[in-house]
């Protein structure tokens, strides 16, 4: 298939914000598809050329854009700065750019989908000498055979911003209808795989019965079940009757692949890091020395035997180099607390099922290794449950999570079978859209920051300003990513891509027509950044206005 084809999609749903309109689109479109190019299709609608469980990355700078088109139309670096800058979208500045330039080459050989994919592909493989050169000519050539609005979507899909308001959700639905299958079905392969494209192909050629038969391997990482919060802990356990009540750690969450003697781990955004950990790979193989599991627990840092803040072990994610001297500098623990596959996949079973497993296949005999504390809760033992979460804040902890024991594991949800209940109060994750320098003792810094939250179509819509709780190690930071991100400037305004995390505490949610969102934050304060955490993982519009509503 031609990419102009998509790229007229593109251009369809991007002229309407409906989700039911959206979705009938691609569904229509998908139907139409009869080569081989709906798995890229699926991918390329969402913005990207690798299945969400892969952690590849195209890693595409701006500036090496830049460079491309300044050879593709013949004009100065500096001259496709400034239009960027005028139009405020690489994309938009592309096509205008496109279309004043002669036009020679696409005629003649038109772009194809799977040359656009295989082409950006390539881009996340080229490492090493001259990679830059390398990159750049994979991009010239893909941009000297494109039209304006060719080049519009190529160029907004190398640095990783389509803008067509279409989320996962979307082409779940649409590959639903399509191919006439049972949404459940669709969202349930989904979760499992991890991989919309193999779900639309499958959804294609086998239907129901071969989506049916997708499911979980070990080595491919899962999007987590996440936790919503606890309205108390009485009121909880009435709603569950029977509940694993757990410490909360404060660390990060790690998924743990075992597969063959392969051993991977995974953070909650499906980030390799394997390398990273060396000493909990070990720790692994010593104390799960079975074949094909997937389990999961939350790895805290420690000082003497005593946890730390969570932000000790972000260093230890993101470090390539002197790994011993940060095992020796700040130890790490691990409690596991789910088993997701055990030779075959568990997450069926009842959460005290996959529990009593996990205790019987994990051998605790190194320290640094335990399963989360537990005790089993319901309304007869409620003053037990509370010295638990008592306990566990005296100890350094977050608070307790309270598990309903008879669920199954729901990967990517975030519901009401599994509740967190901390001791402060509640936070919000944002993503930053852009920025303002700061004036002053600020002036080198990005001073104030333009957060979002998701709508229902998954959309970024802003919130607030924030410019409070950063110091100045923070400050240099994130200008420093702000940098690295940056979509375009205006006067004193920087817009970046949607990937810089921050949780933010807040005196008060407020109506306020300020924001896209139409709510807006008092005093809103970075209280950290959330380098484990992704664009899947910030708050929804929803969940701001559950709260605006207690
Ligand atoms: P939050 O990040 O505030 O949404 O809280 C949920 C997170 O708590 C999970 O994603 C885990 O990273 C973490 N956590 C800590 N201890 C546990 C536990 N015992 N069970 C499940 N999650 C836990």
């Amino acid at each position: 298939m031609n990419y102009q084809e998509l790229v007229d999609v593109y251009i369809r749903l991007d002229s309407t914000t409906k989700r039911l309109e959206k979705t009938e689109i691609i569904a229509n479109f998908f139907k139409t598809i009869e080569d081989d190019s709906l798995y890229d299709i699926c991918l390329l609608i969402l913005g990207g050329v690798f299945p969400a469980w892969s952690d590849k990355e195209l890693g595409i700078g701006d500036k090496l854009l830049i460079q491309a088109i300044s050879k593709v139309v013949g004009i100065s670096k500096i001259s496709v700065e400034e239009e960027i800058n005028a139009q405020g979208d690489i994309g938009i500045a592309c096509e205008k750019l496109f279309s004043k330039k002669q036009q020679t080459t696409f005629f003649l050989k038109p772009l194809t989908v799977n040359f656009v994919f295989s082409s950006l592909q390539k881009l996340a493989d080229i490492s090493g000498n001259n990679s830059t050169n390398k990159k750049i000519s994979i991009i010239t050539e893909l941009l000297s055979l494109a039209s304006p609005s060719e080049a519009k979507y190529i160029s907004r899909t190398i640095i990783e911003v389509l803008r067509i308001g279409v989320g996962e959700g979307i082409v779940r639905d649409a590959i639903s209808q399509a191919f006439n299958v049972d949404k459940k079905i669709t969202e349930r392969s989904h979760m499992l795989t991890n991989d919309l494209g193999l779900v639309a192909d499958v959804a294609k050629k086998e239907g129901e019965n071969g989506l049916k038969k997708l499911t979980l391997t070990p080595g491919k990482p899962v999007k987590p079940m996440l936790a919503q919060l606890s309205s108390g802990i009485k009121e909880s356990i009435k709603e569950m009757g029977k509940a694993i009540c757990e410490t909360k750690y404060d660390g990060i969450r790690l998924q743990i692949h075992r597969k063959n003697n392969e051993i991977a781990i995974f953070t909650r955004r499906l980030e390799n890091i394997t390398l990273a950990m060396p000493e909990i790979v070990k720790l692994i193989e010593e104390c799960l020395p079975h074949f094909d599991f997937i389990v999961e627990g939350e790895v805290i840092a420690t000082k003497n035997g005593k946890p730390i803040s969570f932000q000790n072990i972000l260093h230890r994610v993101k470090r390539k180099y002197n790994i011993e001297e940060a095992i020796e500098n700040v130890p790490l623990k691990i409690f596991l607390f789910d088993v997701l596959f055990y030779k075959k996949p568990m997450i069926d079973e009842p959460l005290i099922e996959r529990r009593n497993l996990l205790e019987d296949i994990v051998d605790l005999s190194n320290d640094d290794i335990n399963l989360s504390k537990k005790i089993i809760g319901t309304c007869e033992n409620i003053p037990e449950i509370e010295s638990l979460f008592e306990e566990s804040i005296n100890e350094n902890h977050e608070g307790i999570m309270i598990k309903d024991s008879k669920e199954p594991y729901i990967p990517g949800l975030r519901g009401k079978k599994m509740l967190k209940f901390k001791a402060e109060p509640e936070t919000l994750d944002v993503v930053v859209v852009g920025g303002t320098r700061g004036l002053g003792k600020r002036g080198d810094f990005i001073g104030s920051y333009l957060v979002a939250l998701k709508d229902e179509n998954d959309e970024l819509k802003t919130i607030a300003h924030v410019a409070t709780g950063l110091d100045d190690e923070t400050l240099e930071y994130l200008t420093s990513k702000m940098k690295e991100y940056e979509i375009s400037q205006k006067d004193n305004k920087i817009f970046v891509k949607p990937k810089i995390i921050l949780e933010i505490a807040y005196s008060e949610i407020v109506n306020s027509p300020e924001y896209e969102i139409g709510y807006s934050l008092r005093f809103p304060v970075v209280k950290s950044v959330r380098k484990d955490k992704g664009l899947d993982d910030i708050d929804t519009i929803e969940r701001l206005k559950s709260m605006y509503k207690e």
